[in-house]
């Protein structure tokens, strides 16, 4: 018997992969996806540019993904109406490759990293992986950020990043433009980042308050975007985020890895930025789907976290565990995220939406101490 044990760093033992289930359920709830699939005449341009991409694929792909870059920058200007230039938009394989490139730019060993809780369950991973102390802040009970307690926070912990979802994941919940400011002026004063994570900033009610209004008026803005929410690309995994200057961008630059974005994912990404019209269509179905969805849980007497994403968070249920199985019986397939006694449920198809919320008034019926 051989004495060899496994090297693994001492601070990764008895940890788990993140990992949301796959299960091929009738209504996959699980995960924030757009529901709904690709045209024939979108998916026939992305075969073109896989067709058109690959006549160099014995090549490395543009290590700086230039063109991509520039059809991003054109994009922020349709979307947003805001001009932001290509020098100062970065790309990587979804936007959680993006904030790994933040955090270890801008994190390491030694360093405080500050965000405000419930919120994306991802930031402990990336905090880990790059050696960065996480300080958390709980958000207030209606899961807003008092932002005088979060300048307190900035002031007495020091942080080099200070970071934000907005909307935010699980909660759905905005943060006002007002309070980004106040948090980017505080960081500012303090010599920290200000990253606003906006990976379902398309879902919003109040699209004018996008964290890229602030870029040309403060230095020290990151708002990370990804083509895998609202975009329905998650498949293609191509995330985003734009900063106040090309220096910041520089610095993601020194910690990529060589060459980590294939010329397939930035071919094709490029053809469906160029083809966005049938986007903005499934993008209205989902908000108003969404705001039916809040209006019916409300029916039942559930309680329910304003929305400005493509999910709910409802509750709370002395046993969640117990709902979701049920609905999991039903074949809707949700997410058992975020504080005690609470729920998340992504936004899917008109269909999906039904067969969801007839399920959760039939569990209700059958059982209403759930
Ligand atoms: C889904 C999500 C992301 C993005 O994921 P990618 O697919 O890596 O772009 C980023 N932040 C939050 C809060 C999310 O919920």
């Amino acid at each position: 018997m051989s004495k060899f044990r496994l090297p693994l760093r001492e601070d990764l033992i008895g940890q788990d992969p993140y990992g949301a289930p796959q299960d091929r359920v009738v209504a996959r709830l699980n995960v924030n996806e757009n529901p709904f699939a690709p045209s024939q005449e979108l998916r026939q341009a992305l075969a073109a540019a896989v067709m058109e991409s690959s006549a160099e694929i014995n090549r490395y792909p543009d290590r700086d993904a230039e063109q991509l870059r520039g059809a991003l920058s054109n994009y922020i200007v349709r979307e947003a109406g805001i001009t932001v230039a290509w020098e100062q938009i970065w790309v990587a394989n979804g936007s959680n490759e993006v904030m790994s490139h933040v955090m270890s730019a801008f994190g390491g060993p030694g360093r405080v990293a500050l965000t405000f809780a419930p919120t994306y369950s991802m930031y402990p991973d990336y905090a880990r992986d790059s050696f960065t102390n996480l300080i958390t802040i709980e958000r207030t009970a209606d899961f807003t950020i008092d932002v005088g307690g979060a300048c307190e926070a900035i002031v007495a912990n020091r942080p080099s990043l200070v970071l934000v979802a907005s909307p935010n994941n699980p909660t759905g919940t905005e943060t006002p433009l007002d309070a980004l400011r106040a948090l980017a002026e505080c960081a500012e004063h303090n010599n920290a980042l200000l990253v606003v994570d906006e990976a379902y900033a398309e879902f919003r009610r109040d699209k004018e308050s996008t964290a890229i209004r602030l870029l040309h008026q403060f230095p020290n803005i990151i708002v990370t975007r990804t083509m895998s929410k609202a975009f329905g690309f998650a498949g293609a995994r191509v995330g985003y985020c734009l900063a106040s200057s090309p220096a910041i961008i520089n610095a993601l630059m020194l910690v990529r890895l060589p060459y980590h974005l294939s010329a397939i994912t930035q071919a094709v990404a490029i053809a469906a930025l160029s083809m966005t019209g049938e986007l903005a269509n499934q993008v209205e179905i989902l908000r108003s789907e969404r705001d039916a969805l809040v209006q019916d849980l409300l029916d039942l007497n559930i309680q329910v976290v304003p929305s400005d994403a493509n999910f709910i968070l409802f509750g709370q249920f002395p046993s969640r565990h117990d709902v979701w199985q049920a609905l999991l019986d039903r074949g809707v397939l949700i997410r058992e995220t975020g504080p005690e006694g609470w729920l998340r449920v992504s936004i899917g198809t008109p269909e999906e939406n039904k067969l969801f919320i007839e399920s959760m008034r039939n569990i209700m019926n059958l059982n209403p101490i759930l």
